[in-house]
Order: C-alpha cells, then sequence, then structure tokens
C-alpha cells in the first residue's frame, strides 16, 4: 500500500491545484493521501468535493483531512502535521483564520519595512502575485526584482528579506502544545514534521518529543521525502522509544523534484506502527 500523508496545493506553497494533485497521486499509485497544506485547509476541502464527481480510478484513492501547522517550541519553528481531524469543526476554522491573519500581518509589516527603504507598494504586489496562495517573503522577492529595485530574486533575499535583514519579520505562531490540541480536540492525530529539518541538536530533538508526547501527540514523520536509510532508522528508533506512531509523507510541492514526488518516500520499517492503522 502507498502512503502519502504530507503533500502540499496551491491552498498553500504547492504548483498543483487539488484535482490535479489528486490525478497526480492516483497516477503514482497512491492508496491513501492526505493534503497537508500550511494553516489551510482548503485544498483539502476542494479535493473532498472534487473526489465525489471524479471517475473511478480517483474515487478508489481513500483521502483523509490534513494539514501542516507552523508553531513554536523552545524558539525554534516546528511544522506539526494534523490528520483525520473533523475538517467541519468551527473551532479548528476559526483556529486557521488566526493563522492566516497572522501570515497576512506579518507580510503587511515586510511591507511597511521595505516602504522605509524607498520601495512602497510591496504589499499590494505581492497580495496580487499570491493570488490564492499565501503570501510570504518569496513574493515580496519578486516584487524586488520586478519593479526593478533588485536584480535578482537571490540579491532580494541578500540585501533586505534575509535572516538579519530589514525585511526579516519574525513570525508570530503558537506554541507547540496549543496546536497539537487543537488538533486533538477536533479528533486528530498530531504528527512532528521532518523532525530532521530542524536544525537542533540530537538531545533538543529528544526534548521536542517529549515535550510533544506529554502535550498529546501521537505520531512522527519517520519519512520524510526520499531520505538516506540511516535516517530513516534513527527515526523510527526514536518513534519506537518514545511510543509515537510513524507517518510517511513526501512533502510534495511541485512536479520535477525526485526526492519529493507523491508517493515516492518509501515504506516504514517494520518495527513502526504506522499512523494509519488508527484510520
Ligand atoms: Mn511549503
Ligand atoms: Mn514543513
Ligand atoms: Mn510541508
Amino acid at each position: 500500500m502507498i502512503v502519502d500523508f504530507h503533500t502540499h496545493t496551491t491552498a498553500s506553497d504547492g504548483e498543483l491545484c487539488p484535482q490535479e494533485l489528486l490525478r497526480r497521486a492516483v497516477e503514482k499509485g497512491v492508496d491513501l493521501l492526505a493534503i497537508t497544506d500550511h494553516d489551510s485547509i482548503d485544498g483539502y476541502l476542494d479535493a473532498r468535493e472534487k473526489l465525489k464527481v471524479l471517475a473511478n480510478a480517483e474515487q478508489q484513492i481513500r483521502l483523509i483531512s490534513g494539514v501542516e501547522l507552523s508553531c513554536v517550541w523552545s524558539g525554534v519553528l516546528v511544522h506539526i502535521v494534523g490528520l483525520g481531524f473533523d475538517a467541519d469543526s468551527p473551532f479548528l476554522r476559526d483556529k486557521l483564520r488566526q493563522q492566516q491573519l497572522a501570515r497576512i500581518e506579518r507580510a503587511q509589516l515586510i511591507g511597511e519595512k521595505l516602504k522605509k527603504y524607498g520601495f512602497p507598494g510591496g504589499f499590494e504586489y505581492a497580495s496580487t502575485l499570491a493570488g490564492e496562495s499565501q503570501v510570504g517573503r518569496p513574493h515580496f522577492a519578486r516584487f524586488m526584482v520586478e519593479m526593478g529595485h533588485v536584480d535578482t530574486i537571490q540579491a532580494a533575499f541578500k540585501k533586505y528579506l534575509g535572516a538579519g535583514k530589514p525585511g526579516d519579520v519574525k513570525h508570530t505562531w503558537p506554541a507547540m502544545n496549543s496546536v497539537v490540541d487543537w488538533i486533538k480536540s477536533c479528533g486528530g492525530v498530531a504528527v512532528v514534521a521532518h523532525p530532521l529539518h530542524y536544525k537542533i541538536t540530537a538531545t533538543k530533538l529528544r526534548a521536542l518529543l517529549t515535550d510533544f508526547k506529554s502535550a498529546g501527540g501521537q505520531a512522527v514523520e519517520v519519512i520524510s521525502g526520499r531520505q538516506m536509510q540511516d535516517k530513516t532508522q534513527y527515526l523510527a528508533q526514536l518513534a519506537e522509544q518514545f511510543e509515537l506512531h510513524a507517518s510517511v509523507g513526501s512533502d510534495f510541492h511541485k512536479p520535477g523534484t525526485s526526492w519529493s514526488e507523491i508517493g515516492n518516500a518509501g515504506s516504514l520499517p517494520s518495527r513502526c506502527v504506522p499512523v494509519w492503522s488508527a484510520f
């Protein structure tokens, strides 16, 4: 069985719309799929509707609800994936609106900072570029290039938007405990996304998992995209020690990236308890 519990659509920073993503998942033989856009379930909701009217092949794929929530633990920006929750929960909808608002407020602040440097209109321009998707620094970088303020995207980040630069406005994300709570309170399972992507020591990762577990978190991504066997074994061991279920996700954003292709992440070591055993 091919499972992919971490994918993005145009509802966040992915390139494929929900229907295209479904098609691709079917082509790749995925049996069980979760769309996990950043702080948004719009892609999932759209796909859920599309599935009702699509042809046979698509209908055979099982779609579960998903989201990837940004939060903070001990000063570190952490991503928590929520799976199998009640997507119609008004409580969750409200929390997601708050997350989206936080993103917009941050973008407005970036716009103000750039204005002070003599580049007005950035927020409006970036928002137009983002369209239905979430506005972020890459859109501001394009604004700067297209308005002739800098020559390249790289230069925009290097001079104005990168770490420590004027447009580097910090996010104000909720605490990890809170987002785990949100997911749990609408019947979902919380999963630590890509545990090896945070720039923290092994000791700190264990501390994160300890706190996550005591907050009610239940699973960890043992496989995130195409990764080396030693990483998979290491994460499988952590999952076992912390008695967490194991998830698998490609973190697919766009076609043409073989290390994060839909359904291509591989299968779990036998010592793992798959998170989908709960669904
Ligand atoms: Mn992303
Ligand atoms: Mn992530
Ligand atoms: Mn992701």
